[in-house]
């Protein structure tokens, strides 16, 4: 927890652009965004992955579910829409071990969202 990078940018101790926050929940645009969009929506609490989710972590999932609809409203992409992507694993290419939402916006998206060897699937 203590390395854990998005720990750090929460409290502070990595600068970070911040999109929203509230008692359970921190957004900020990604360093290297994929989409003209691209926000990472945190819990607050060090939870590693959707695979060590617990019950009593229900309350951050729903707000993080909140927190993005109150994001697409305040940014304004409610309308056009957006896709959300969860990282979870190896297989996945997850490299962060702080669960994160990838909120993604801006343009439209293909109907490809799984890329595996090069290839679309
Ligand atoms: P994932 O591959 O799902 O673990 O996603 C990790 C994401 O964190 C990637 O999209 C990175 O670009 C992003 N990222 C890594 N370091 C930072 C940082 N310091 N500030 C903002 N985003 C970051
Ligand atoms: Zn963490």
């Amino acid at each position: 927890m203590e390395d854990c990078l998005f720990c750090k940018i929460i409290k502070g101790e990595v600068p970070s652009t911040k999109v929203y926050e509230d008692e359970y929940v921190y957004a900020f645009n990604d360093i290297h965004p994929a989409a003209p969009i691209h926000i990472l929506v945190i819990p607050k609490r060090h939870i590693e992955s959707l695979a060590e989710l617990k019950e009593e972590d229900k309350e951050y999932v729903w707000k993080i579910h909140e927190a993005m609809n109150k994001i697409a409203s305040e940014q304004g992409f409610k309308e056009n829409g957006y896709r959300v992507i969860i990282n979870c694993g190896k297989d996945s290419g997850q490299e962060v071990m702080h669960l994160h939402y990838h909120l993604l916006a801006g343009e439209k998206f293909g109907p490809k969202i799984v890329h595996c060897n090069g290839k679309m699937k």
